[in-house]
């Protein structure tokens, strides 16, 4: 079982910004920008392109939908949209505000953010998914 499938199960804690029966969105722990979210399929899927067309779609959708929820809680110029999928083998998309374009480099140090910090972050976002 991959580390998100455990998150999605609630065996490790994560900050959950939506959820519906076949995706779940949450806090990167590990931000390049204060609102970095993951979306995932709750199928376990290593690879974003292996999904077929339908749970494509229906993935893209569904961060398009957490995607304008940032938008609206984080004050940024753009949402930029990433998958990379070196770390964890289950497909995922990263999705991070933008005001520059170095607010997507993940080479440079990423943010440490409080719990608190996190938190209130986690719940903007919720309060504003649709
Ligand atoms: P990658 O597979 O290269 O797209 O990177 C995986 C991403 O998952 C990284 O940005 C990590 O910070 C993030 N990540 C790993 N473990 C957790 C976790 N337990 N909770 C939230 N994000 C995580």
């Amino acid at each position: 079982m991959t580390i998100f499938s455990k998150i999605i199960k609630g065996d490790i804690p994560s900050y959950k910004v939506a959820e519906d029966d076949n995706f779940y969105a949450f806090l990167d722990i590990n931000p390049v920008a204060k609102g970095h979210t993951l979306v995932v399929p709750k199928k376990e899927i290593d690879y974003i392109f292996d999904q077929t067309d339908a749970d494509l779609a229906a993935h893209t959708l569904f961060a398009k939908r957490v995607a304008a929820a940032i938008k609206k809680a984080i004050p940024c110029k753009r949402v930029g949209v990433a998958v990379m999928g070196l770390e964890v083998p289950h497909a995922h998309i990263h999705l991070i505000p933008l005001n520059e374009e170095g607010d997507m480099d993940f080479r440079k140090e990423h943010l440490k953010l409080s719990a608190d910090e996190m938190q209130d972050i986690c719940a903007k976002i919720a309060a504003n998914f649709e």
